[in-house]
């Protein structure tokens, strides 16, 4: 009787326990993608996700069949699609790598729940985190919530090791069941906004392992000097990759440790340990939502539940977020690169955040759903910290009165004005000294440059000094409450 192997987060072929003990089971194995809306609740994936999954699953779907195996493509309610599938096939077992998001977990348990008690052989395994959130807890036997203690903790439990490759020959089903194919989930948008995201991206598991190569060259030793300067490619750009499923955390971990050794600097440089910490706030935002589901919609700090934002009629202030037209240049350009590319560098991300949420008193949550749209690498626990980090109410969240300063942030981490004339052309003319405030220049110097505020660049939004006392007030506000 086959094995099913259903892939959801881990499309990928290598270390990948579950597809690994499907052919240890020793009968056909069917490999098996449902897209499933419904099931992800008020995250279903967003356009871009949607991009980067059609590629992914269409270099999967060949890896699969370079092995004469076949991946089966299906849509609907997993449950009942799964139901078919093993009367169809007469499966014996089901397999599958664990998710966490919340509505996940009570789907997939109901799933196990029912199957096993028509006797099925189900199993889930884990393959998307070094530590799952459940094997992790303070000396109360409590989540953590602070990300220092929790990855001192990870450090010193043991490592997982790397899982086998990918299967040489596929055990074979005798007749496939029938599949869809990939362009009939139509997950491409219809009007091709995403063009610019090919020339970035390679989707898939050789894409993410093309990624890591590159980024373990040279790289990882000067991650921890180069990390927050956008302009520079100092980062892995690993994100859609892991968050797919496309490589593990194990992998990384192993790849990192293998260069450290080749390099005699066991165990790893430090620009390797501070990267690996980075995978680490990975596996710390993993940890919040299983312990703290409620937060992709709450703050953590139930404090902040009332927090006094401001009006936006007409929703101006958000759409001008939204489309980089704030009128600071280091918000417009990561705005930019997100519409551009589906990516932004993290220092921006908190930049931009930080401006929404405190500069235009805009609710963190639609920030977050922007960015699920948005975001290549979406990801409802990473978007959920990412988000909640920024806005002061979350989980070793940066105190509130801490507001990123947006010239300051872009004179530091883009001084040369690299990121800002890639993504905001409009300025690209204009010297450093005024780039990332182009309102201080003298009228000389914007005519000079081609830049006319209010007509080919927007005056800013707000002003940094009031918008900042305003936050602060409305702070001090919820304190008083
Ligand atoms: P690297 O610096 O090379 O880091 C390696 C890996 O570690 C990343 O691929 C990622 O998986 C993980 N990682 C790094 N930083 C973080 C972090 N702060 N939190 C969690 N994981 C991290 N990351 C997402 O993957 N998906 C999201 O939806 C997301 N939303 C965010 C929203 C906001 C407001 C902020 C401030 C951050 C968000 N991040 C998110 C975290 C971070 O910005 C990205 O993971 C990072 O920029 C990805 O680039 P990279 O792969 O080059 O990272």
């Amino acid at each position: 009787a086959p094995t099913i192997v259903w892939l959801r987060q881990d499309l990928r072929l290598q270390d990948h326990a579950a597809l690994a003990a499907a052919v240890d089971r020793g009968e056909a194995v069917v490999p098996v993608y449902i897209l499933d809306d419904a099931a992800e609740g008020a995250w279903a994936m967003g356009g871009a996700s949607r991009w980067w999954l059609h590629h992914s699953l269409t270099a999967l779907a060949a890896a699969i069949q370079e092995r004469s195996g076949r991946l089966i493509v299906r849509q609907g309610n997993s449950a009942e699609v799964l139901g078919q599938l093993i009367k169809e096939l007469g499966a014996g077992a089901l397999y599958w790598t664990r998710r966490y998001e919340p509505a996940i977990i009570e789907r997939d348990k109901h799933i196990k729940e029912a199957l096993t008690r028509d006797g099925l052989e189900v199993r889930s395994f884990n393959g998307a985190l070094l530590h799952e959130p459940h094997t992790v807890q303070n000396k109360q036997g409590k989540p953590f919530q602070v990300f220092t203690p929790y990855w001192r903790h990870c450090l010193d439990m043991d490592q997982p090791k790397v899982g086998p490759g990918a299967p040489k020959e596929w055990p074979r089903p005798g007749q496939w069941p029938d599949s869809l194919e990939v362009a009939d989930l139509k997950l491409l948008p219809k009007l091709d906004w995403a063009d610019g995201f090919g020339d970035r991206w390679t989707p898939g598991e050789a894409g993410a392992q093309a990624a890591l190569r590159e980024f373990m060259g040279d790289a990882v030793d000067d991650y921890d000097g180069q990390r927050d300067f956008p302009g520079v490619h100092g980062t892995s750009r690993l994100s859609p990759h892991l968050h797919f499923g496309e490589i593990s955390p194990a992998q990384i971990w192993a790849a990192a440790e293998e260069k450290g050794r080749s390099r005699g600097v066991f165990p790893t440089s430090k620009g390797a340990r501070v990267f690996l910490s980075e995978v680490g706030w990975r596996e710390f935002a993993y940890h919040l939502i299983y312990h703290f589901p409620h937060t992709p919609t709450q703050p953590l700090r139930e404090e902040f539940a009332d927090f006094p934002w401001a009006d936006d009629p007409g929703g101006h202030k958000l759409k001008a977020w939204q489309r980089g037209q704030t009128g600071y240049p280091i918000v417009d350009a990561g705005m930019r690169e997100l519409w551009a590319t589906g990516w932004m560098h993290n220092r921006v991300r908190m930049v931009v955040a930080s401006f929404l949420v405190k500069h235009l008193r805009r609710p963190w949550q639609k920030g977050a759903e922007w960015f699920w749209d948005t975001l290549v690498d979406a990801d409802l626990a990473a978007n959920t910290l990412g988000w909640q980090w920024t806005s002061g109410c979350g989980a070793d969240a940066a105190p509130y009165f801490r507001i990123f300063a947006p010239v300051l942030q872009g004179n530091k981490f883009d001084g040369d004005g690299d990121y800002v004339r890639r993504w905001v052309p409009e300025l690209a003319k204009l010297p450093d000294k005024y780039l990332q405030a182009p309102w201080e220049a003298p009228a000389e110097v914007l005519e000079y440059a081609g830049v006319d505020l209010g007509g080919n660049y927007p005056e800013p939004v707000v002003d940094h000094k009031q918008a900042r006392d305003a936050a602060l007030a409305a702070y001090q506000e919820l304190k008083k409450n």
